[in-house]
């Protein structure tokens, strides 16, 4: 009989165990080790089953119980580890230190992945979320995270007898997570609501404590919702169109009132900086607009700078089916009731619009209306920074890609979350420190074997694992048969072996692999030097073609003669994740250049000692360096995809073939890889400090936070005088753009053959249509110029107005003089050329206006 509701009763725990409900109230369990060992004591198998302390007290006997609470060291451990928490949340840490950073800063995803018993993410996006929290945590900022929380969270994979993607939605109890929710003084709990056309949306706030940040998560699945209603928050990215769109007007408006709420009731700082992950969350913008039209009077135009100041944007795909678009008479409809007083439906609309060449008029998308929400936005890996200036370009024309205002921030990955306890217990035992991140492994303290015999540990627990999942699918693919003794012998802990999970959209190529079948089959087979593939993935469930790829592959592990040899296991999660990470001496990634925009799983297993192979796309491209794993060479220039997949799939088997295989399997006498030890530990000591989530949170703070508070701050003076300000001028600005040309240049000072150290002397004659000289800064744009006439490596001097004394500032059309100098200060192919763009003080970049002028 199938439940058609579920609710957890917790376990009242004696006084004396009191410390374990705030242990398990915390989700830093999760990745504090020491207070995960105090669980796995209450009882092991328990926790190895649920991997959660609110689970495993609500499952364990009341003998135990007792036991425990008359067990004096037991009792004292659990004190100490409670106090070391609290500690942990109030003490000063790294951000306490940093000057003139934000008081608070709210941080919006649609997704979160925090730990395997709080399942509120899909994939990359939602565990680079919760890896920014812990880490957010760890240093000490003061995050304000706000999600929902969906019911069903994403879905649990199954594969059937003929390998095709099954998906369940099992109903998660919110009363069974690490979740309370949010209560009024009245101790009723606090709704936000939203005027939709077709009634009023409710929704309840969940807090998570994520160490020492607060995570609210909005649910609508209470009875104040009509039932149509109650279903917003049922699924993450369970439906389209409009069932997507009410899912994000809930995030970005009932988060921001979620927020209001919540500081209200604590007394809290109201955040200065608002980050939005992603452009899902995008309407927050338009919530703190309403705020300051209906509160202070500004105009649209007004409140718009005010937000765009203390706005963080990070745009996370080049993929465009990764971008959500709306209908833009879905959005109007929404828009063109009470939703925001004080917001019209035109101007919501303007911001997302796609009027750039290329763009669907018909379309309302998230990602442009998220930078033209913000102030500062960002990549995700230098590559995607790149690759996103090229992509969104067209929202500043006329500007170089290096000048489109989109910076990159790397991601990372949160290191005691993804680092292998069994690694994690070698480095406090032998280097003295459990941060893998800052242990010194060239040490002769961690001798080669005593690494190698835990990387052998962790492929064991690996191939255990993966057995374990494979006899649970076999026997949910064949009910009532016994298992076949082969499905207890696949993979073999002795053999190099390569991991390759992720979500299977095209561009991940999850079937490149078997480009050539029988190379393939050689390759695993191999009686000198065999391999083993380890893979996973989940197909979104409305993408067809990524579930045949799932299939063919599931097909071909089917196949006899390699089913001990690779293996596909069904439901990709952080669960499996931790266990495979370490487990995999190699991490493959081979996506299609430059789709990638990050990728943070091969991050994962470099953490546990993995060598990469991979595509040079996303951070590879940034961090490869020829000790720490392989490059796959792109072939971006081939004739057709197929050519493509052709020649990067034998470079693939080349590689494995002639370089991973043997250098794996090149031992010492003691059977010891020496030379394969030797990158493992160049890539623990320089990978694991560059890729950690505390170095990316860092930079999002130093690049981004602050500067995005302090132009908050700024703006927001003297009741948003600036604002008010900045508005009135960018509309005189644009209006006059029409007018701004460059009519002559000239320039003299240069011998017969310039040197470096001689002097270029420039002179523009500019008309600037009724501006004034201070509204703008005109420019000589000089570097390389190689082929073409496209200038590289540019450096900028600004040109001032000749003086009235000098003479001829102002000529009789009404054009002015700009003059400078150029100092050449490297040899080779010298290029210039003079623009004009907008000068302000409250301007983030010349490009924010998107207008420019050049000599022609
Ligand atoms: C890290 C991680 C991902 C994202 O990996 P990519 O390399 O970005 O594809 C997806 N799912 C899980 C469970 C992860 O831990």
């Amino acid at each position: 009989m199938k439940a058609i509701r579920r609710f957890t009763v917790r376990t009242v725990l004696p006084e004396s165990l009191a410390a374990l409900d705030e242990l398990a109230g915390n989700l830093r369990w999760s990745w504090h080790e020491p207070t995960r060992e105090l669980f796995d004591y209450i009882d092991s198998e328990l926790w190895e089953k649920t991997n959660d302390p609110v689970s495993l007290l609500g499952a364990v006997n009341p003998e135990r119980i007792d036991a425990l609470a008359a067990d004096e060291s037991f009792v004292r451990r659990a004190g100490q580890l409670r106090d070391d928490l609290r500690r942990y949340v109030s003490e000063p840490r790294w951000y306490q230190s940093v000057t003139d950073a934000p008081s608070s800063i709210a941080y919006f995803s649609p997704e979160f992945g925090i730990a395997a018993a709080l399942p509120q993410y899909s994939g990359g996006l939602g565990i680079l979320a919760g890896d920014h929290l812990k880490s957010a945590s760890d240093l000490g900022v003061p995050l304000l995270g706000v999600g929902l929380f969906y019911r069903s969270g994403y879905f649990k994979q199954s594969i059937s007898a003929d390998g095709w993607q099954q998906e369940a939605y099992p109903v998660l109890d919110p009363d069974g997570l690490p979740l309370s929710v949010l209560r009024g003084a009245d101790g009723a709990p606090v709704q936000v609501a939203l005027a939709l056309p077709t009634g009023t949306l409710f929704a309840r706030i969940w807090q998570a404590d994520v160490g020492r940040v607060k995570l609210l998560l909005l649910d609508t699945d209470i009875p104040e919702n009509e039932e149509a209603l109650r279903s917003v928050t049922d699924r993450l990215y369970g439906g389209g169109g409009e069932h997507r769109l009410l899912q994000e007007l809930l995030l970005g408006i009932g988060g921001v009132r979620a927020i209001k709420a919540y500081v209200e009731l604590t007394g809290t700082r109201f955040p200065k900086v608002f980050h939005t992950n992603e452009g899902h969350a995008g309407f927050l913008g338009l919530e703190r607009i309403s705020d300051l039209v209906a509160g202070h009077g500004l105009s649209f135009d007004e409140a718009l700078q005010v937000v765009r100041a203390g706005t963080v944007f990070t745009t996370h795909t080049p993929v465009p089916a990764g971008i959500d678009r709306f209908e833009s008479t879905l959005v109007d409809t929404y828009f063109s009731t009470d939703l925001l007083p004080g917001v019209d439906a035109p101007d919501v609309l303007a911001l997302g619009a796609e009027d750039y060449p290329g763009g669907n008029p018909a379309v309302f998308n998230m990602a442009v209306m998220g930078l033209r929400l913000s102030q500062h936005a960002n990549g995700v890996s230098k590559l995607h920074g790149s690759v996103s200036r090229g992509m969104f370009g067209g929202l500043w024309p006329g500007f170089d890609n290096a000048d489109v205002p989109i910076t990159s921030v790397t991601n990372g990955v949160h290191t005691p979350t993804w680092t292998d306890p069994i690694l994690q217990r070698l480095a406090a035992d032998k280097l003295g420190t459990y941060d893998t991140s800052r242990a010194d492994w060239s040490s002769k303290s961690v001798t080669d074997a005593e690494l190698w015999d835990v990387r052998r540990d962790m492929r064991q627990q690996l191939v255990e694992d993966a057995r374990r999942r494979i006899r649970s699918s076999w026997k949910s693919q064949n009910p009532g048969s016994v298992v076949p003794t082969w499905v207890d012998e696949v993979l073999d802990p002795e053999v190099l072996t390569i991991g390759f999970a992720r979500r299977v959209p095209t561009y991940k190529r999850l079937t490149l692999m078997l480009h050539d079948e029988d190379r393939l089959r050689a390759i695993l087979t191999s009686k000198k030097r065999p391999v083993q593939l380890v893979i996973a993935g989940k197909s979104h469930p409305a993408d067809d073609e990524g579930k045949r790829l799932i299939q063919k592959l599931v097909q071909f592990t089917q196949d006899p003669s390699v089913r001990g040899r690779i293996v596909f296991l069904p439901n990709y999660d952080i669960a499996m994740a931790q266990v495979l990470y370490p487990g995999t001496d190699v991490w493959l990634n081979n996506p299609l250049r430059p789709l990638e925009a990050c990728g943070t799983s091969g991050m994962k297993a470099a953490l546990n000692g993995a060598l990469n192979l991979s595509i040079l796309d996303g951070w590879w491209d940034e961090f490869y360096d020829g000790e720490n794993g392989w490059a796959i060479p792109s072939s971006d220039a081939a004739g057709d995809a197929d050519e493509r997949d052709a020649l990067e799939a034998n470079a693939l088997y080349d590689l494995i073939e002639h370089q991973v295989a043997p250098r794996f399997y090149d031992r010492d006498k003691d059977g010891v890889p020496k030379r394969w030890l030797k990158s493992i530990r160049h890539t623990l000591s320089t990978l694991s400090p560059a890729l950690s989530a505390d170095r990316m949170v860092k930079q999002y703070v130093e690049n981004l936070y602050t500067p995005a508070g302090r132009a908050a701050s700024v703006i927001a003076e003297d009741d948003y005088a600036a604002g008010r300000e900045l508005a009135a001028w960018k509309r005189h600005v644009d209006g006059a753009w029409n007018g701004v040309h460059v009519l002559h240049v000239e320039s003299g000072g240069l011998a017969a053959v310039p040197r470096i150290g001689d002097e270029l002397h420039v002179r523009a004659q500019v008309q600037l249509g009724g501006l004034s000289v201070d509204d703008v800064s005109v420019e000589v744009v000089y570097g390389r110029s190689l082929e073409g006439d496209t200038l590289t490596g540019t450096m900028l001097v600004e040109l001032v107005p000749l003086s009235e004394d000098g003479g001829d500032a102002h000529a009789a059309d009404g054009s002015i003089t700009f003059a400078g100098t150029v100092t050449l200060t490297s040899p080779g192919s010298f290029g210039y050329n003079v623009r004009v763009v907008p000068k302000n003080p409250y301007l983030s970049s010349p490009a924010e206006l998107g207008l420019i002028a050049v000599a022609q």
